[in-house]
């Protein structure tokens, strides 16, 4: 890895244990690799209320738990899939994924004290479908808010690599950010609401998303 824009997490010790945050199988499997080559002691943490239906939600925590395994990383899921907050928004889709964010930023952080860490970063920060910068923000104002640090890490040059990497392990690949509304955003939405459709009707489509 020798491209690097912005890296707090470098001047983190390696040595001190870290949450970071998996917003799907695809996006963790370039950040795991990384992490383990610095040597980092780091929980992978699945938690992800914005995936929806509740079957797509178990598709791509399937994803996170294959990548977890492949890489033999420690890893725990805290997450249900929760449409209500983001059907029911009524404003622009910029300030929807900033609430959307915030949920899961503030979460993470929590999660982060809780434990006992001193810091987080998330995969959500290698999409470069991703509002970065507004990423950066509320995750710096939800670690405040609990104490811990943000260790911001730009990875978005490495997105196709960790594209890659998920290609050849064989898992799903999503096509929509996660909510019902990126659906309907999405160029293949017709598509997806079929596959969503036949998918919700399989008897392996629930899983209560803890472990
Ligand atoms: S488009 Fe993505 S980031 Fe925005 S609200 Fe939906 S799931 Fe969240």
């Amino acid at each position: 890895m020798t491209e690097r824009l912005t890296d707090a997490l470098a001047q983190f010790p390696a040595t001190e244990k870290i949450l970071l945050h998996a917003c799907c199988g695809p996006c963790l499997a370039f950040p795991a690799r990384q992490l383990l080559n610095e040597g980092r002691l780091f929980l992978a943490w699945f938690h992800n209320p914005n995936i929806h239906p509740a079957a797509e939600h178990k598709r791509r925590l399937d994803g996170f738990w294959a990548i977890t395994q492949q890489y033999g990383i420690e890893a725990e899921a805290d997450s249900v899939s929760d449409p209500d907050p983001w059907v029911s928004w009524t404003g622009t889709s910029s300030d929807r994924c900033t609430m959307c964010y915030e949920r899961r930023l503030s979460a993470v952080a929590r999660e982060t004290a809780r434990r006992g860490l001193a810091g987080f970063t998330t995969t959500l920060l290698i999409s470069p479908w991703q509002q970065y910068d507004a990423i950066v923000a509320i995750a710096h104002e939800a670690a405040r808010k609990q104490g811990v640090q943000f260790l911001e890490r730009d990875w978005r040059p490495f997105y196709r690599e960790g594209q890659q990497l998920a290609r050849e392990t064989g898992i799903y690949r999503q096509r929509f950010c996660g909510c019902w509304p990126s659906v309907e955003q999405s160029t293949f939405k017709d598509k997806i609401k079929r596959e969503l459709s036949a998918l919700s009707a399989s008897p392996e489509s629930s899983d209560n998303g803890h472990r």
